[in-house]
Order: C-alpha cells, then sequence, then structure tokens
C-alpha cells in the first residue's frame, strides 16, 4: 500500500467532517471502487486506499493520532518517524489495514469478526406517475444488489472444504500489540493479519465468487405504491438490500420517491389546486362550468357576481391521505375571468349603451 493523498482527501472530505460524515463519504467510495463493480486496474487499489483511510479516520483515537503526527502515527508499517522504530518488530503490522477490505481475497469488508452480520441497506430513487402518487398502484424496479453466492451457500469457501484454525491467533482473530507513541505507550488489539480477523485460514476459495461468498445481481421487482406518497417519502422494502454475512440476514431496499408533476393539477400535502375560466358575462350572470378533480370531471356551480381569483373549495376532492382510510383533502378551484381583447362593432355599441345605463361602477 502505497501513500497517495492525505486520508481526507482520499475520502473526499474536509478536516472538520464529523463521523457520519466520513462513514457516508467513505460508502459512497466503497461503492464505486468495490472490486464487485468496478473493473478498472486502478479500483482495488484505489479500493484499498480508502478504506485505509476510513480504518483511521473512523476511530477517534486513530484519527486523533493521525491528526497530530500524520500517517507514520497510525500506519506504522516500519518506517516512521522519530519515536516509531519499533514497529518493525511487529510485522506485518502494517498489513493490518489490508484486512479490512480482505486483501487476500477472502473475508468481507467488516471490522466485527464473529457472528452473522446484516448485509448493507441500499436506495433506490424512483420517479412516479402524478396520479400513481395519489392513487398508488403497483410500479415495476430493477434493482442489483449482492445476493449470497449459491455455489458456496455464501461461506466463499469451495464446496467440500473446510476451513482450519489459524496458528497466528490461535483461532480468536484478534492480535495484541504494543506501540510507542509520541504520546504514550499504547496497547492496541488488532485484527490478525494473518486470518484477517476470521480465526480461520479458507484454503480453497469458491470459483463462483472468488471467495466473496456474494455475487452482485439485478433483480426485478413489482412493489406497491400506498394511496397519498408525495415527494420524498420513503418506502422500505425488507430483505432487498445487499445479502449478509456468515448467515446474517439481508440489509433493506429503501425507495425514494418523487413525483412527476401535473399539469392540470398542482398539489400541496393533500389538497389539489387548479383553475377554471369563464367569461366576463358569466362571472356577472352566474353559470355552472365543468372542473377537472382527482375522479373526473364534475359541474361546479360559479355564483353570479363571482369576482376574479375566487376560490371555489370542493370538499373531498384532494388526496388520499397516507394511512387514513376514506379521508381526503380538498381541492380549491381559483376562478378566471376573461376580458376579450378585441370585441366586434355589435358586441362595443350593446356594452356601450349598458354604460350609458349603468349606474354603478
Ligand atoms: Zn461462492
Ligand atoms: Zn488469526
Amino acid at each position: 500500500m502505497r501513500a497517495e493523498a492525505d486520508y481526507y482527501g482520499r475520502l473526499g472530505v474536509n478536516r472538520n467532517a464529523n463521523e457520519a460524515e466520513i462513514k457516508k463519504a467513505f460508502r459512497q467510495k466503497a461503492r464505486q471502487l468495490h472490486p464487485d463493480v468496478n473493473k478498472s486496474p486502478n479500483a482495488q487499489e484505489q479500493f484499498q486506499q480508502v478504506s485505509e483511510a476510513y480504518e483511521v479516520l473512523s476511530d477517534p483515537q486513530k484519527r486523533s493520532l493521525y491528526d497530530q503526527f500524520g500517517e507514520a502515527a497510525v500506519k506504522g508499517s516500519g518506517a516512521g518517524g522519530p519515536g516509531f522504530s519499533d514497529f518493525g518488530d511487529f510485522s506485518p503490522f502494517g498489513d493490518i489495514f489490508d484486512t479490512f477490505f480482505g486483501g487476500g481475497g477472502g473475508g468481507g469488508r467488516s471490522r466485527r469478526r464473529d457472528g452473522p452480520q446484516q448485509g448493507d441497506d441500499l436506495r433506490l430513487d424512483l420517479e412516479i406517475d402524478f396520479m400513481k402518487a395519489i392513487f398508488g398502484g403497483d410500479e415495476k424496479i430493477t434493482i442489483s444488489h449482492l445476493e449470497s453466492c449459491g455455489t458456496c451457500e455464501g461461506s466463499g469457501m469451495k464446496p467440500g472444504t473446510k476451513p482450519r484454525t489459524c496458528g497466528t491467533c490461535g483461532g480468536s482473530g484478534v492480535v495484541t500489540q504494543v506501540m510507542r507513541t509520541p504520546i504514550g505507550m499504547i496497547q492496541q488489539q488488532g485484527v490478525c493479519p494473518q486470518c484477517k480477523g476470521n480465526g480461520q485460514i479458507v484454503d480453497e476459495y469458491c470459483g463462483t465468487c472468488s471467495g466473496r461468498g456474494k455475487l452482485q445481481k439485478s433483480k426485478q421487482l413489482m412493489i406497491t405504491i400506498p394511496p397519498g406518497v408525495d415527494n420524498g417519502s420513503r418506502l422500505r422494502i425488507r430483505q432487498e438490500g445487499d445479502a449478509g454475512a456468515k448467515g446474517g440476514p439481508p440489509g433493506d431496499l429503501y425507495v425514494f420517491l418523487s413525483v412527476k408533476p401535473s399539469k392540470e393539477f398542482k398539489r400541496e400535502g393533500s389538497d389539489i389546486f387548479s383553475n377554471v375560466q369563464v367569461s366576463y358575462i358569466d362571472a356577472i350572470l352566474g353559470t355552472e362550468v365543468k372542473v377537472a378533480t382527482l375522479d373526473g370531471t364534475i359541474d361546479l356551480k360559479i355564483p353570479a357576481g363571482s369576482q376574479p381569483e375566487t376560490v371555489m373549495k370542493v370538499e373531498n376532492k384532494g388526496v388520499p391521505i397516507l394511512g387514513k382510510k376514506n379521508a381526503r383533502g380538498n381541492q380549491f378551484v381559483t376562478v378566471k375571468v376573461a376580458i376579450p381583447t378585441s370585441i366586434t362593432r355589435e358586441e362595443k355599441e350593446i356594452l356601450a349603451q349598458l354604460k350609458s345605463k349603468s349606474n354603478k361602477v
């Protein structure tokens, strides 16, 4: 592992980034660079660089050492600055960071050693039609997630073979080392470099998944959109995230919805807004007009003397309220009064007569 950019630079975060930001940045990078996904020749190395940076920055103690003394303080792979000469005794200490992502082609990417691990949650952004958001419906989606390898049933081992206990750590997966640092001696438990923390050594890996136990697969799913969802609504599809490890359950899939706008309607929460146009004569005399609603056209009475921009409320023609049965918002219809830009000579005469007779403004 060569040192490339500074650890913050590798993750693309600034030096004040908090833990959540670091984690998020790492997950993004890891996804782009994961050898399962990214086949470019440098991906593996970049992936290790990013993992190495994350290993340090996600640990407050190591991060503080790194901030004060730089890479040598946390890496210790031999040639450190003053005070670090002892690191050589603990070879191959420097490989500890390798183990994080299974430099040997073996393990997963977790530091947690024994026991089942739940797979990662995944996010999918989905745009749905205006009306589907309102009344709900089914939507077909295609996702790509990690599935457990069928050949080795997720173990990563060649079928029929067994792992053996690691001699370096005696099967515990952990080794203890003492580091001398400018701030004193630090006893540190590290992942066993021999077995990558598994406590066991696998001699023959599964050929189908190259030992990962998982394969990236794409899959079609039919999901149900409930009535009343809106921009930013999130649906959780259980167990459709990435496969777990060591018998752990898969993560979940989160579908983030965005809604296409409608030409006819504006929506605000559970209310619907629309316009209807009437002539100035109808506004004066009153009329009945056809108004489009979510459920189809209705007849709406416009009272005599309606002013421009009068808002008419149509109850219960809004959006179904999410999670509340039979409850709906309202529709608000704004009356637009059309004033003609040109009129016939006859109309003009009639209006002139009307004007002369009218005592109202
Ligand atoms: Zn396999
Ligand atoms: Zn070991």
